[in-house]
């Protein structure tokens, strides 16, 4: 995303090298550097007793409609596995007890006023409590065997590429590979 000022001063913003020629958004009047990084998330990746995953359908934008692993944005400060048990918690009602790390990887995240990169890590999940209730950003839920996974319907590509590497598929992305 392009900040055009700066958010301690309200000077403006300058495209300029560091002593490592590296370019950031500084500021022309404080010298404050604006560094931007990956937004990080976390989407547990919860798998039944017959391996099959939960997806949930969204009800928001970007990707209205389509199908989506549950999870989200982690907040300023918030610990990976404290996130990724709120998110489950606020998305479907209930109590995960997280695995292990799937991947993790870079995306970019796009919606209507910009663009903005972030920093994926799916965790898979077993659920410790089995009612689900929605919440509103997700019309519906479903359980889809590797056969089943609807690859056309995703959200979005690290969705996609999330699950290739759960099932061991082309296009999978091992956390060291
Ligand atoms: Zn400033």
């Amino acid at each position: 995303m392009n900040y055009k000022f700066c958010p301690k001063c309200a000077g403006k913003l300058e495209e300029k090298a560091n002593h490592e020629g590296v370019i950031h958004p500084t500021c022309s009047k404080c010298g404050f550097v604006f560094y931007q990084n990956s937004k990080p998330t976390a989407s547990p990746v919860i798998l039944n007793d017959k391996d099959e995953v939960l997806l949930v359908k969204r009800a928001i934008e970007p990707h209205f409609g389509k199908w989506d692993l549950p999870g989200g944005f982690l907040e300023n400060g918030e610990e990976l596995i404290v996130g990724l048990k709120r998110e489950a918690r606020e998305e479907l009602g209930v109590e995960i007890e997280p695995l292990g790390i799937i991947s993790i990887f870079v995306d970019k995240y796009g919606y209507a006023k910009g663009d903005f990169f972030t920093f994926n890590v799916f965790v898979k999940s077993r659920l410790k409590s089995s009612k689900i209730k929605l919440d509103s950003e997700n019309s519906d839920f479903g359980w889809f065997a590797k056969e089943n996974v609807p690859w056309g319907d995703l959200a979005f590509a690290n969705t996609t590429i999330a699950l290739k590497t759960l099932y061991n598929l082309p296009g999978g992305r091992e956390i060291l590979g």
